[in-house]
């Protein structure tokens, strides 16, 4: 079955795929050992197109409590 690097969007074929890793039970394939360590750093990254993590200081919710 093939499936795509979540990293790189790469083919990834899951016969042949010796880099995976898991997260939250689900089972990710990688094209290499690169696309791993990144994955791993920031999952909800690549699995939810979540780029805001850390990279804005908040700025929705409003509810801060400044004047
Ligand atoms: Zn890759």
């Amino acid at each position: 079955m093939k499936v795509k690097d979540p990293v790189c969007m790469m083919d990834v074929d899951t016969e042949t795929a010796t880099i995976t890793s898991e997260y939250e039970g689900q089972t990710y394939y990688f094209c290499a050992p690169g696309c791993k360590r990144e994955f791993d750093r920031n999952p909800a990254k690549y699995i939810h197109g979540d780029d805001t993590l850390g990279s804005h200081p908040a700025e929705a919710g409003g509810g801060g409590g400044n004047p």
